[in-house]
């Protein structure tokens, strides 16, 4: 059998082209479009990388972006008072800090200081908080775990009822990302590095979700046939066959599984482009919630 290939690079352009049309709807209406600020601190060459393409993208659907490139060396300080006066400007509609932050910097201090209805990263603490408790809606949904869900659901995957495993427990997606699957009725297994016998438990899984950083760590034999594999893994391996000298690979080997699998995400073009279309995406929400008497 060989899966189906759930193409992320298509389903994102198709919510790139929704947003860009609401927004230019908004414009229209109000003579305002949505406005996301970036916050890059230091000069890490992946961070900067991620935050040029969400500017990028920002440009593409004709939404605002206002980059703050800040030093690595800046005082915990001196951010939340970026982040304030982000909070206080009426055209900033979502604040993203990438991360990581430098070391001296208290990451939760930073991330719980952005305002509630800009954290369209979704991981300010009450949000997070939110999202884990039953009946309370978060303001914001973290993009990498909620681009997974959409993945599913435009590819028509039933979530109610199905055993999903989901592989790490991280605050940025393996936590959230299993969160979400509790709330749409499946029943979730959460696995991490202490989990004993590990393929046995992957193997009961009719929807598996791999977020542990490990290059194809997930065999064929360890998925269940007709299984539905999202891959958030991105690994990058050296390739002296590529012209950047790497190339990304995921946490499941994805020749392999592909014909064990029903349907599967790829690495690159998977999971990796809907990170950014749900950024749009939360940004649009929110500066739609916060121009709610504009309209
Ligand atoms: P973290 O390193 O924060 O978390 C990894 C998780 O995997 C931890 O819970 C860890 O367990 C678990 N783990 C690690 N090794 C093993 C193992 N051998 N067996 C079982 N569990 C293991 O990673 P992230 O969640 O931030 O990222 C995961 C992957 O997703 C990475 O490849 C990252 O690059 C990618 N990613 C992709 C994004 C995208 O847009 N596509 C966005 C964000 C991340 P424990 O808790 O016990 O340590």
């Amino acid at each position: 059998m060989s899966a189906q290939l759930i193409d992320g690079a298509q389903i994102a352009a198709a919510i790139h082209n929704e947003v860009k049309l609401e927004v230019e709807a908004m414009k229209a209406r109000t003579g305002k479009v949505p406005g996301l600020a970036t916050v890059l601190v230091g000069d890490r060459k992946d961070s900067q990388a991620y935050v040029k393409m969400k500017k990028k993208a920002c440009a593409k659907v004709g939404m605002n972006s206002f980059g703050q490139d800040l030093p690595g060396d800046i005082s915990t300080g001196e951010l939340l008072k970026v982040v304030r006066e982000l909070n206080a400007n009426q055209d900033v509609h979502g604040i993203l800090v990438q991360l990581p932050l430098p070391g001296h910097i208290d990451e939760e201090d930073i991330l719980s200081a952005i305002s509630l209805e800009k954290d369209v990263d979704g991981l300010h603490p009450i949000n997070i908080g939110r999202l884990s408790m039953k009946r309370r809606e978060p303001l914001f949904v973290p993009c990498t775990p909620k681009g997974c869900i959409e993945l599913l659901d435009r590819t028509g995957v039933e979530i109610e009822g199905k055993r999903a495993v989901v592989l790490g427990r991280s605050n940025i997606v393996g936590l959230p990302v299993a969160m979400l699957l509790l709330h749409r009725n499946a029943t979730v297994t959460i696995c991490h590095s202490r989990t004993k016998d590990l393929p046995a438990v992957v193997r009961e899984a009719d929807i598996l979700v791999a977020a542990v950083g490990r290059v194809e760590m997930v065999r064929g034999d360890w998925v269940k046939p007709g299984a539905v594999v999202i891959d958030v893994g991105m690994n990058s391996v050296d390739d002296d066959t590529s012209e950047k000298g790497y190339r990304l690979t995921g946490d499941v080997a994805f020749e392999e599984v592909k014909e064990v699998a029903s349907a599967i995400t790829p690495v690159p073009g998977g999971v990796g482009p809907m990170t950014i279309a749900m950024l749009l995406q939360n940004t649009l929400d929110s500066a739609k919630r916060l121009m709610i008497d504009e309209f």
